[in-house]
């Protein structure tokens, strides 16, 4: 058993209370190798923003688990190097579908999990989740859990259609889990292609599409039934037309790709969400720096040559979603 207090990383009890109160929200960004990571805690060290590290399923299994662990302990050492004299990062286990699994990462220095039981029955749902919050809290670990399902494809989780969260199911569910904060579904979605065309409007001046607005009256109902109580927002890339439009160009082929408008997400990080997950829009970045060296240097075969540039891209988004919309720098000094 290792306590994640051991390797200097933090839960997120403290930090999600401070965010809510101060209304901006926490990034939480995935990463499944070494230039993710690295671009991730330069940006949060450089704007001294609190930030929560994921790890999914899939990245486990793509990375191995021990290694992705090894890389967290790493990075906050990296963090205190790059001059982040007090860095408050969190090592998360994104969509864990088993207790088992939950038990595990606790016991490997995981500060935080995620217990998704979603798309359970609710009594289902309910006992589960319980289940590992009584184990997690004896570690002074926090877990979320998920109420309503989201639409879209993330590693192994995956839905056709999206039901929103249920506001007169909340109350109960999080009395009986004791669970620490709730992934609600509001419209968001797992993705780079978050909604169908059909779904969407089209600007008639640029020809892109527009997506349907984020149930903001679903939101205000649970914030109305659990006051100050921490809300997260899976799927919540922007998808940025800039990166598809490079992909697009440079023999990549994206059509229709869309995410959620950005000042939407600014709209919900001022409420009492207080964790937005980020993991397509860093996808994206590093896919159009790496298309964008192999077409205009054919002959670049040193990784370094083409991974660095996608770890600049990545830098300079995760600081953007930071700064200009989650609003979460300075918060960590
Ligand atoms: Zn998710």
């Amino acid at each position: 058993m290792v306590s994640y207090k051991e390797l200097g990383l933090v839960n997120t009890r403290a930090m999600f209370a401070k965010a809510v109160k101060g209304g901006y929200a926490i990034p939480a960004f995935n990463f499944n190798n070494m230039e993710q990571l690295q671009a991730i805690i330069k940006a949060s060290a450089e704007t001294k923003s609190p930030v929560i590290l994921q790890i999914s399923k899939g990245a486990r299994n793509y990375a191995n688990q021990t290694l992705l662990r090894y890389m967290a302990e790493g990075a906050v050492q990296y963090a205190k190097e790059l001059g982040w004299r007090r860095p408050q990062i969190v090592l998360h286990l994104d969509h864990g579908d088993s207790y088992e699994l939950c038990k595990n990462c606790i016991q490997m220095g995981f500060s935080s999990v995620m217990i998704d039981g979603s798309s359970l029955p609710y009594d289902e749902n309910v006992a589960l989740t319980k289940k590992v919050v009584r184990y997690a809290h004896r570690y002074d670990v926090t877990v979320e859990a998920e109420l309503g399902v989201l639409a879209g494809v993330e590693d192994e989780v995956s839905a056709e259609e999206s039901h929103y969260t249920k506001p007169e199911e909340v109350i109960d569910f999080v009395t009986k889990t004791g669970c620490d904060s709730l992934a609600i579904s509001i419209g968001t979605s797992h993705g780079a292609y978050k909604f169908k065309p059909e779904q969407c409007t089209r600007d008639p001046k640029t020809g892109k599409l527009v997506p349907p607005p984020l149930a903001f009256d679903v939101l205000k109902q649970i914030e109305k039934k659990l006051p100050g109580f921490p809300i997260v927002l899976h799927g919540s890339s922007s998808v940025p037309q800039e990166y598809v439009d490079i992909i697009n160009t440079h023999g990549g082929k994206l059509p229709d790709a869309v995410g959620i408008p950005e000042e939407q997400l600014r709209k919900a990080a001022k409420s009492a969400v207080c964790k937005i997950n980020i993991d397509s829009d860093s996808r994206l970045a590093m896919t159009a720096a790496v298309r964008k060296v192999f077409v205009e240097k054919p002959g670049e075969f040193d990784p370094r040559k083409y991974l660095g540039p996608a770890r600049d891209e990545m830098v300079k988004l995760y600081k953007h979603k930071i700064i200009n919309v989650l609003g979460s720098d300075g918060k960590a000094k």
